[in-house]
């Protein structure tokens, strides 16, 4: 039994996984972070409020990349005028998250909205396809990440959604619940579904959600329903950043600007925010970065 346990709670490891009552129009999610939520950690030391928020904001932005029908790429951003300034994380359709957030002095351990001081929460939806954006944004009030979302929701014209997010050192882990619109003409309307759930799933315990594996919680919760859950789908950490990526943004600084930094510094260095990884171009390589560009217009730049 006990290594069955742990079979399961392996397979539930840096994953998410679906889950659906069979009997009326609610769909799940529950999702871990393990690996993906330590290489997040690896790169930056976090005061513990701070990391917290970061490993709920991780964990929902999984859960709620998972519901994109587009290949895309769904942030959350925190902006806040109090000690926590900023934080944002990502995740896209493919499950590859990162995350990074910034601060300023003591970070006292309490609500969200204590932290962030005034704030805002903006979601954002991009699609790689046809660059499609789409942002919503609400106030930071709610003391905690799912409270804001919740805020989110109701705001939008999504579906009916709930959050559950808790996080420890270790692992970072979330389930949602969405009322579909009801499209099985022949089952028996069951309007109090979604409350009857809802209600159950409100008293999921931050130990229960990060210590038992999906099948167990989902019997736990509801032992009475008929819950059907589905393959895992992997999730990782991966940052986008490329060496592409930097070359575009010094193409956008200008050559002058790149020329005098060089000047100055000997070298240009571009460190990723949310991977640390530095990029460092010196004169040979930024002469290639500009090779496009005529140089006589370029050095004519008048500041
Ligand atoms: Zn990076």
């Amino acid at each position: 039994m006990t290594e069955q346990f742990q079979d399961r709670l392996k397979r539930d490891r840096d994953s998410l996984h679906r889950f659906l009552f069979e009997n009326f129009s609610v769909r799940g999610k529950l999702v871990r972070l393990d690996s993906a939520w330590q290489a997040v950690l690896e790169r930056h030391p976090y005061p513990p409020p701070v990391r917290d928020a970061l490993g709920e904001a991780l964990a929902a932005s999984a859960l709620l990349a998972s519901t994109l029908k587009f290949e895309g790429v769904l942030t959350l951003q925190l902006r806040g005028e109090g000690p926590l300034k900023l934080l944002v994380a990502q995740c896209t359709s493919h499950m590859t998250l990162r995350g990074m957030a910034t601060w300023s002095g003591d970070v006292a351990q309490g609500a969200l909205s204590s932290m962030t001081g005034d704030g805002q929460l903006a979601v954002s939806i991009e699609s790689e396809s046809d660059q499609q954006r789409y942002q919503g944004i609400v106030p930071l009030e709610g003391d905690t990440i799912a409270d804001c979302l919740q805020i989110y929701f109701e705001n939008s014209e999504q579906l009916p959604t709930r959050l559950w997010l808790t996080v420890d050192e270790r692992a970072s882990a979330g389930m949602l619940l969405q009322r579909l619109p009801e499209e099985r003409k022949s089952s028996v309307a069951d309007e109090d579904a979604w409350p009857r759930v809802v209600t159950l799933a409100d008293t999921l315990t931050d130990e229960e959600l990060l210590k038992l594996s999906n099948q167990e919680l989902l019997k736990r919760l509801f032992h009475e329903e008929d819950v059907r859950l589905f393959e895992p789908t992997p999730v990782s950490f991966r940052c986008g950043c490329s060496k592409q990526r930097v070359e575009s943004l010094l193409r956008t600084l200008g050559q002058q600007e790149v020329r005098d930094i060089i000047a100055q510094h000997g070298a240009v260095e571009v460190r990723c925010e949310f991977c640390n990884r530095s990029y460092q171009f010196d004169k040979v390589d930024t002469a290639g970065l500009f090779a496009g560009d005529e140089p006589g217009l370029a050095s004519k730049t008048v500041h």
